[in-house]
């Protein structure tokens, strides 16, 4: 099928790719002639598992870029808004860039005067964003039948962000109409069918994949309502993990232990039940306010949402304390920090809870060297010349009176603690991932701060002078 996507970021550029890995024609819009400029000359903007390969191989060929909204519509049967929707001052959904695209969505319409296209509200929007886009492209020209608007809200993860979209849980696809329905089934169908996935040249499975994928037809209305539920659902998972952490530490119990006990039980589970310094990203933070907006405005306090908010908020300030509580003072002190990314696996820096703990470090004085193994140049343009950015993890550790583990990158995990131990200054570790055991690092010869489990010193054997 001709498909196109408008909005090339995160979401847009790997559902464009990934359409064309399954074997549709894409064309893929932006309205950033610089991003554009770097897709046309075989850049990838973005970090992400398996996008290269992905662009190298249908670039030019099944997916093309373009900056005309005018030419995705003419070429394709169905279009897929996938531009953003960041939080307003309110709290809301700023939901502009949507109505800009529909606007010209409408106007391309208009023009191209043929068969039926259904347009795709891929980015997160909140519930009656579908009647909107209908009506604002009624009221801009748009002929009466010639399109359907379907939800088909995104679950990818940054950081196997192509993996989740051509092995996805579940596809959601809401469309009230059934010639809209059917054109969602038949985009997806290569995955539904489990086509793709016996491919030889197919992106290999992860390990848990549900083949073939399971579409699920909604109503528009309920797909809008499925995507900021299950993102308040898994921010609540990780607020209660959190809390519990919290209750672990004042009475001296190990929350990773609790953990397995929880998710051990199969209603529960143990994904998204990860104590830590809290959640970020692109996506939770705006998503639950937008979804606690949109509930307040039908009628409905949804006040559980508040409480997950300020658990989170508060779970930052917990981290810092936990730093002054071993640091004692921090003016002048030098912090090695690892990682910047709101997660491991991606170079996304919006609200991530790490570069805001690593802004609050700097506000008391501390001087920072951070490593992100991906996340550097994107945290250069919002922390300016604040911090200095280190080659590796013990580059960043040199000399440092502590180091910092802000990112669950999967190397933080797998250290080299001897040579970490001699790259510091004291072999002080505050990991807010949770990426090591205790013991092993009291044995390791380090003072070990995590989140929910009692700190520990170095074990005796493995004490040494702190050098001068
Ligand atoms: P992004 O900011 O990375 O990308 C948006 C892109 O849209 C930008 O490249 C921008 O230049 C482009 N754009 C804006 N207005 C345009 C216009 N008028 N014409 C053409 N292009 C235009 O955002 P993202 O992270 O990809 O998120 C997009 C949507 O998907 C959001 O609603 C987000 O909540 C949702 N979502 C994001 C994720 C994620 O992990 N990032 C996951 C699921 C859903």
């Amino acid at each position: 099928m001709k498909i196109g996507v408008i909005g090339s970021g995160y979401v847009g550029l790997v559902a464009a790719a990934c359409f064309a890995e399954i074997g549709h024609d894409v064309i893929c819009v932006d309205n950033d002639a610089e991003k554009l400029a770097a897709l046309n000359a075989g850049a990838v903007p973005i970090h992400e598992k398996f996008l290269p390969e992905l662009l190298q191989k249908h670039r030019g060929k099944r997916l093309n870029f373009s900056g005309s909204v005018h030419d995705a519509v003419r070429a394709s049967a169905a279009i897929f808004i996938a531009v953003g929707t960041p939080q307003s001052e309110t709290g809301e959904a700023d939901l502009s860039y949507v109505e800009a695209v529909s606007r010209e969505l409408a106007h391309a319409l208009a023009e191209a005067k043929d068969d039926y296209k259904i347009i795709v509200e891929k980015s997160t929007v909140p519930v009656y964003t579908n009647a909107w886009i209908h009506r604002v492209m009624e009221q801009n020209g748009a002929p009466q039948g010639s399109f359907d608007v379907a939800s088909n809200p995104e679950f990818l993860r940054e950081g196997s962000a192509v993996t989740d979209f051509l092995y996805p849980d579940r596809i959601v696809a809401g469309a009230d109409q059934e010639r809209c329905a059917a054109i969602m089934r038949a985009i997806y169908e290569p995955l539904t069918s489990g086509e793709y996935q016996k491919r030889a040249d197919a992106i290999p499975r992860p390990d848990a994949a549900r083949v073939p994928a399971e579409i699920i037809v909604t109503s528009a209305k309920s797909a809008e309502l499925i995507k900021h539920a299950s993102n308040a659902f898994l921010a609540m998972k990780i607020s209660f993990i959190n809390a519990v952490a919290n209750i672990c530490e004042s009475v001296g119990a190990d929350v990773q232990q609790v953990r397995e006990g929880i998710g051990a039980d199969s209603r529960i589970g143990k994904r998204f039940l990860n104590p830590g310094i809290g959640y970020g990203g692109s996506c939770f933070p705006k998503d639950l306010k937008a979804f606690h907006a949109v509930a307040r405005e039908f009628g409905s306090d949804f006040r559980l949402l508040d409480e997950v908010i300020r658990i989170n908020e508060e779970q930052r300030q917990r981290f810092l304390r936990k730093i002054r509580a071993t640091l004692w003072t921090l003016k002048g002190k030098r912090l090695a920090v690892l990682g910047l990314a709101f997660k491991g696996g991606t170079d996304d820096v919006r609200e991530s809870p790490a570069i805001a703990l690593v802004e609050c470090l700097i506000k008391e004085g501390c001087s920072v060297v951070a490593y992100d193994p991906a996340a550097m140049d994107k945290s250069r343009e919002v922390l300016n010349s604040s911090i200095i950015y280190a080659e590796s993890s013990y580059a960043a550790a040199k000399d440092a009176d502590a180091v910092l583990i802000l990112t669950d990158w999967e190397e933080f995990g797998a250290l080299d603690l001897e040579r970490l131990k001699t790259a510091l200054k004291f072999p002080i570790m505050i990991d807010g991932r949770n990426l090591y055991s205790p013991k092993r690092m009291a044995e390791a010869g380090f003072t070990y701060v995590s989140v929910g489990r009692p700190d520990v010193a170095p074990h005796k054997s493995a004490v040494k002078a702190p050098r001068a």
